[in-house]
């Protein structure tokens, strides 16, 4: 590819000539015409990968890299003393995820597509996102974050459809960006949108008439569902996106010939969480209005859809009274109130009927009862599912239970984040790796060899700087590179224990305090955003921002321990931040994070994880070993035990512990009070003292045991980046090619040029 060439047709101007924007553009364009050549035959079968959200991150440098086209234009663009850096920074971010279950789904399509499977998105096209965070007077604030300017991903399709609701029908139009596998076919996501969307709705900040639904139904990603309101705007759009989805599985399975009986034949559809559970009863509907016998449809649809379970949290598990479906989609309920008789008259056990006592819909148990497949997403989460959330569904449907362990695309979390250790690694096992990630593990032959080790420990260093002076041109925080980078950066929530590094960070600042200071300086980094209506999230975005202030403002303690929070964490924060980290913050309550993908990210960059036995923290641990990660608190099993006992008592070990009471006792002290909002600081504290619901205190000791042997060892900089290689080397297994391949064995079953070799 030229170029020259084409800014020349584009704009009649040389390379230098062209703004940053108009080359984005071009380049834009040039990629879609290409992508779109690798379109591939439309094979019989097809998955949809049925998601509320999407979180992709910018796609420039990720589809130039995945058709081959990165290190050219890169150099074009150098010989004329251009910087490839800058023109990623003309393209917004979509933001149509809020975390780890939406990037998954982007690095399953961009793995579905590199393997060469036929499988296309389906998700909703957000236009304000979930929100933009801005902080002011150290808290939150939200903003719309739009993301579809001029030069969009976005192809708007002649494909529409109507969707009908209780009281009034739409019309929808579908939207696709493409999905370039690496060295492979392009695949889609397709996006679908109301006609009569009205961006104009919104007032200040985020809110809006929820009740419009003709004008805002795609505007936000989970709006704020504390009110009616709110919750049926999230059914609507539930049931709009798996509607949409529905009537283009059946044409499109129809177009290719299929009898409907043989639905399963042609698609696949895979449910991620219980946001889009409602295409199972769209799906049987729509079947029966195009003549299916009721009893064939369901069976049609049982083979054809498979779920995948992401949440133990019982606050997370979507339960939606009957009658918001009454209200806002009637048409499904006659046919949940059949499947939900079925389920009745076959088995004699409440917790597994669809609709309870109180006349709720619960959607995990219509995904359970007909999909074919049940998945969780770590090997821990599996087990904890069939021995006791799921314990009864485990019991009548052993066959439907499987682990599949997420993973991460290497290409966006490896090579795009970070090409000197790309090429680093390239140096020394050659290119293997990126067709076959086991491959990885040979770097285990340089464990021992110093130059290596040394040339590790310079690539941490450059990626240290490089988040240092971004940190500075964003949000004016200058940070000392040569510090240790320990890093947290997750969605806010007191499951995954924002709030325990919080008063880890209270401790150390009172150890500088009293006079005793670290041996190497400590940069603690956060990123997080808190849902809107979630109050003590909020609180402990608060408390984080009170003591980035207070640690910076202190002379006695800056030079040893700052706090810094990024505004606005997102893809493109994670792609700066992964690679210039030390130690890896998974500290989530063991049995509450069902895998987390972050940490498998760090580890692929060459952080050391600091966490707990829970999600894939645990396969983590049993691929590095001992050495190699750092552990603490009570295991999943004590966790659930005493959450079943009753027996936890916060009260208590704030009395007995002094470490505790110190910590907790500080965040209402004269000094933070002086800095901070008062209701906001005493509701946390209470909290804490009171509930500690996820149980901060009995892991309190232990985690700062185990992240001072951290910084201990970190100053043996030979045997840590000993440590780096040993994870590195280790990632493999966390590939979503390897994933992508189970599902595809597994469940899926697509068909492929070499189905036979694959496995
Ligand atoms: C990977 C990723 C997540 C998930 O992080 P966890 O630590 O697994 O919760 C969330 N947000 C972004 C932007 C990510 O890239």
């Amino acid at each position: 590819m030229n170029l020259t060439e084409i800014l020349k047709t584009e704009y009649g101007k040389s390379i230098p000539a062209c703004t940053n924007a108009e080359i984005y553009s071009a380049l834009l364009k040039t990629v879609n015409r290409l992508a779109q050549e690798n379109r591939k035959p439309n094979e019989k079968k097809k998955l949809y990968y049925i998601s509320a959200e999407f979180l992709i991150g910018r796609l420039l440098s990720n589809n130039l890299i995945n058709l081959g086209l990165y290190d050219e234009v890169k150099r074009q663009l150098a010989e004329h003393g251009r910087d490839i850096g800058e023109i990623e920074e003309c393209e917004p971010e979509p933001s149509l995820g809020n975390g780890g279950l939406g990037r998954l789904a982007a690095c399953f399509l961009d793995s579905i597509a590199a393997l060469g499977l036929n499988g296309d998105g389906v998700g909703l096209n957000y236009h304000f996102g979930l929100f933009r965070q801005v902080f002011e007077n150290n808290a939150q604030t939200t903003q719309p974050d739009p993301w579809i300017t001029e030069d969009s991903w976005l192809i708007r399709t002649d494909v529409t459809y109507p969707v009908k609701f209780g009281n009034m029908e739409v019309s929808a139009r579908m939207y696709d960006i493409l999905v370039t596998g690496c060295k492979n076919r392009t695949n889609r996501l397709h996006l679908f949108d109301i006609e009569s969307v009205d961006e104009s709705v919104v007032g200040s900040g985020i809110s809006f008439d929820k009740s419009d639904i003709a004008k805002n139904l795609t505007l936000f990603l989970y709006p704020d569902d504390s009110d009616e309101d709110g919750r049926l705007l999230r059914i609507y759009q539930q049931y709009f996106m798996v509607s949409c989805a529905a009537q283009l599985i059946l044409d499109e399975a129809v177009a290719k010939g299929c009898r409907l009986h043989d639905l399963a034949d042609y698609a696949v559809v895979q449910i991620n969480d219980t946001h889009p559970t409602m295409v199972i009863p769209e799906l049987i509907r729509l079947l029966m209005e195009r003549g299916l016998p009721m009893d064939d449809a369901i069976a049609a649809v049982q083979k054809t859809c498979a779920y995948t379970n992401h949440t133990i949290l019982a606050e997370a598990l979507e339960k939606w009274p009957l009658s918001y479906l009454k209200k806002a989609v009637p048409q499904l309920v006659p046919i949940i109130e059949v499947l939900d008789r079925r389920i009745r008259r076959k088995f004699d056990d409440k917790s597994v009927y669809l609709i309870d006592s109180d006349e709720r819909v619960h959607m995990a148990h219509l995904d359970i009862h007909c999909c074919f497949s049940v998945n969780g997403v770590a090997s821990l989460h599996t087990q904890i599912l069939k021995e006791t959330e799921l314990r009864h569904f485990y019991e009548i449907y052993p066959e439907k239970f499987n682990n599949k362990t997420n993973g991460i695309t290497f290409r966006r979390w490896l090579l795009h984040c970070n090409p000197a250790l790309t090429s680093l690694i390239t140096s020394l096992i050659g290119k293997g790796f990126m067709e076959d990630e086991a491959e990885l593990k040979r770097l285990l032959q340089y464990r021992s060899n110093a130059d290596v080790l040394q040339r590790l420990l310079a690539i941490k260093a450059a990626k240290k700087s490089d988040l240092k002076a971004y940190l500075q041109k964003r949000q004016g925080i200058c940070i000392n590179e040569n510090s240790i980078f320990d890093i947290q950066i997750k969605r806010l929530h007191e499951y995954k224990r924002q709030q325990l590094n919080a008063l880890y960070l209270i401790h150390k600042y009172l150890e500088i305090k009293s006079g005793k200071k670290p041996k190497a300086p400590i940069t603690a980094i956060f990123g997080a955003k808190a849902a809107p209506a979630y109050t003590i999230a909020q609180d402990i975005i608060h408390l984080i921002l009170c003591l980035q202030e207070l640690t910076a403002n202190d002379p006695e303690v800056s030079p040893h321990l700052n706090v810094v929070m990024v505004e606005n964490y997102n893809v493109t924060w994670a792609e700066k931040l992964i690679p210039a980290c030390d130690i890896s913050e998974q500290i989530s309550l063991a049995s509450k994070e069902a895998s987390g993908t972050g940490n498998m990210k760090f580890m692929l960059n060459g952080a050391l994880t600091l966490g707990t036995e829970d999600g894939a923290n645990v396969e983590i641990h049993e691929l590095v070993g001992d050495e190699n990660i750092y552990i603490f608190g009570d295991s999943s099993d004590a966790v659930v035990q005493r959450y079943a006992q009753g027996s936890y008592n916060a009260a208590e070990y704030y009395k007995k512990n002094p470490k505790i009471r110190r910590a907790v006792d500080f965040i209402t002290s004269e000094t933070m009070l002086k800095i901070g909002d008062k209701e906001r600081l005493e509701r946390l504290s209470r909290e804490l003292t009171t509930k500690d619901w996820f149980m901060t205190f009995p892991d309190f000791e232990d985690y700062i045991k185990a992240r001072e042997q951290a910084y201990a060892d970190y100053e043996n900089r030979m045997e840590w980046a000993e440590k780096m290689l040993v994870n590195i080397a280790s990632a493999g297994y966390f590939s979503s090619d390897r994933t992508i391949a189970e599902y595809q064995r597994d469940i899926w079953q697509l068909e492929t040029a070499n189905t036979e070799e694959d496995m």
